[in-house]
């Protein structure tokens, strides 16, 4: 047989490897900034229009490069940062691979614009797809211009892989952060679609965090400093009551590379164990200095996760440098940190928690007692309990709601039976005693057996319902403030509520002012407590972090699920017996009460054939 095996052609090479390299816009942005870090810049601009897919251009003002380096530089494996293996092991720089520039080139138009400092005049070239088009002399200040247009021109199937434009952005600004995070003496500014998102002058790290997550940050970190052997721990933590819904503000950087670690990032959670909420996420930005022969850098194209030597002793340390910051802050009595933290294994300090919460348990529940204890949630964790139970009732009319004021939408009862009825299985006994099972279910019978209804997702279809409908008739019963609610956010979740702002107008939310890093909200929905804006907020702009849908329907559909998420009760809370037949009668009287908003079944039944055959 004939020899088959051939060389790939280059430009061939270049594209494949631009599959690994280049995900998406926001990866050219993170080489491209990385490049200029590397050249030496302190100043760099970027440059974004339509979500990066019309352009992308970084600007610095660096070493720039000789006309040969120029050309050079789109050759793949082409790189003036290392010479040979043993290099690897002693990385200062962030890119090594000489791959970057040769991806991005064969996959988009590309314009360069350089110049050294000893050269007179500079240099352009213009690349398409590998191929070189042009080269001229030009006039053009020191340093260096990278402009990238039309990514994924020749891979079609690349192109319209890309999302939103919107979408695509974020993605950028995410870049954006870590990289301007990692290097506070370098001053950054980054236009989107020509207006000015961020003009960050050179700084400390305090500084730069405020910089680009907003004035409201700087109350909320509590600095962390540990040195060892080992490695240098400095940077940031938030207060554990600033946690938030979202995971959004948690960077780790080791030598001034952002990079993810699961294992280190559950050192740090494990570090606020029972000082936050389980469901709630510290924000964090580490800095890490570690001697670059312990670490392996080259296990990813992207880099962003690196391989640590000793892994476990890095993992002790900065969980007790982290308790110790939390200590220090008086958060929690410092405990035993003058232990030599290099002895420490990860789990020294498994029994040593104090503050976990504590579920109350009710020794005195007897589900078969006449008079069912009639507390209302207990204390389990307080911001729970804040949320109103009352708040259920509010529009929607109850069998045995004595107290509550219907008068704003009345509520037929008929219509409840409507719907009980039209499946007459589900005919709920006239009878409508109810109890709880492990303060999660209500148990109650019905014309066929009994029902078992999961407290927390029925109380997520009440609401969601209830929003929805508030949405469609688009005259929302919204509660004016007394005083409008002052709340600061980052200018990038700014972007977000001014997306959705529309949705939540419609819903009940009435906006006072939407300014850079704040929000003024002088009226919220019936059925959102004051307490609780602030996280449904939060929890809102989690949600859309990724996306923002165009549409609002589905952006209102997704507000609506969101609250009612937010603001359903919980498992674990108990509720009395007034609020369980309510929250039966009102699941009922939903159009849809077979499934939760978020498409898990709400209930089942158990019918007397089914007990019965239990007992042969
Ligand atoms: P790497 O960064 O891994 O070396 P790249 O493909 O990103 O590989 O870049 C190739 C080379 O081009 C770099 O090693 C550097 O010498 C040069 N270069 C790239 N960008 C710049 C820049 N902004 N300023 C000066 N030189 C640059
Ligand atoms: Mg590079």
């Amino acid at each position: 047989m004939a020899d088959i095996i051939q060389l790939l052609p280059d430009h061939v090479a270049n594209q494949i490897a631009a599959g690994e390299v280049v995900q998406r816009p926001a990866s050219v942005v993170k080489e491209l900034l990385e490049n200029a870090i590397d050249a030496g810049a302190d100043a760099i601009k970027l440059i974004i229009k339509d979500g990066g897919k019309a352009l992308i251009q970084v600007v610095d003002n660096g070493s720039g490069m000789s006309a040969t380096d120029a050309r050079l530089s789109f050759e793949r494996h082409a790189t003036s940062k290392i010479k040979n293996a043993d290099d690897l092991f002693r990385l200062t720089t962030k890119g090594f691979r000489g791959e970057a520039l040769a991806s991005i080139a064969a996959i988009a138009h590309v314009e360069l614009l350089t110049k050294t400092e000893a050269d007179e005049l500079g240099v352009q070239l213009k690349i398409e797809g590998s191929k070189l088009v042009a080269q001229e002399v030009t006039v053009t200040p020191k340093g260096t211009s990278f402009c990238v247009k039309n990514l994924f021109f020749n891979i079609p199937a690349r192109r319209n892989f890309l999302k939103s434009n919107q979408v695509e952005f974020r993605h950028i600004t995410d870049e954006f952060h870590r990289v301007a995070l990692a290097h506070p003496n370098i001053q950054f500014h980054f236009y989107n679609n020509g207006s000015e998102l961020f003009n960050l002058p050179k700084a400390n790290y305090r500084q730069r965090i405020v910089g680009v997550f907003g004035a409201k940050t700087n109350e909320k970190l509590v600095p962390v400093a540990e040195e060892t052997q080992v490695v240098k721990i400095s940077g940031f933590i938030s207060k554990p009551e600033f946690s938030k819904k979202s995971r959004g503000e948690q960077f780790f950087f080791v030598n001034d590379r952002f990079i993810k670690s699961p294992y280190l990032h559950h050192a740090v959670v494990s570090a606020f164990e029972g000082l936050i909420r389980s469901d709630n996420h510290p924000g964090y930005f580490l800095y890490l200095s570690i001697d670059p022969a312990s670490i392996d850098i080259n296990i990813h194209p992207t880099k962003t996760e690196i391989k640590f030597d000793d892994e476990h002793t890095l993992y002790a340390i900065l969980r007790s440098a982290i308790k110790h910051a939390l200590g220090q802050f008086n958060v929690i009595p410092a405990l035993d940190f003058e232990q030599d933290q290099n002895l420490e294994t990860p789990y020294a300090y498994q029994n040593k928690q104090a503050d976990v919460p504590k579920v109350v348990v009710d020794a005195d529940f007897n589900p078969f007692a006449k008079d069912i204890p009639r507390s209302k949630s207990i204390p389990y964790f307080e911001k729970q309990t804040t949320i109103g139970w009352q708040n259920l009732y509010v529009g929607l009319e109850s069998k045995v709601g004595k107290e509550a004021d219907f008068s704003s939408v009345s509520f037929e009862s008929e219509s409840i039976s409507g719907s009980i009825f039209e499946d007459d299985n589900l005919m709920i006994d006239s009878v409508t005693t109810t109890f709880q099972l492990k303060r999660k279910y209500i148990v109650t019978t019905i014309k066929s057996g009994m029902i078992i209804i999961d407290q927390s997702r029925a109380h997520q279809r009440v609401l969601y319902e209830s929003f929805l409908k508030n949405i469609t008739i688009k005259e929302a019963v919204s509660q004016q403030l007394l005083f409008p609610l002052s709340l600061s956010f980052s200018k990038s979740e700014i972007a977000i509520i001014l997306e959705i702002k529309d949705s939540l107008v419609t819903l009940g939310f009435a906006f006072e002012a939407v300014e850079d890093e704040h929000i003024a909200i002088s009226g919220v929905p019936l059925l959102v407590p004051e307490s609780e804006v602030g996280i449904v907020l939060d929890q809102l702009i989690s949600d859309f972090q990724m996306d923002v849908p165009g549409d609002s329907f589905s952006q209102s559909d997704i507000v609506s699920k969101t609250l009612s998420k937010s603001l359903s009760v919980k498992t674990g809370e108990q509720l009395d017996s007034e609020s369980q037949a309510a929250l039966v009668n009102n699941l009922f009287a939903c159009k849809e009460y077979k499934i939760s908003p978020f498409n898990k079944p709400i209930y089942i039944t158990i019918t007397g054939d089914d007990i019965d055959k239990k007992f042969y």
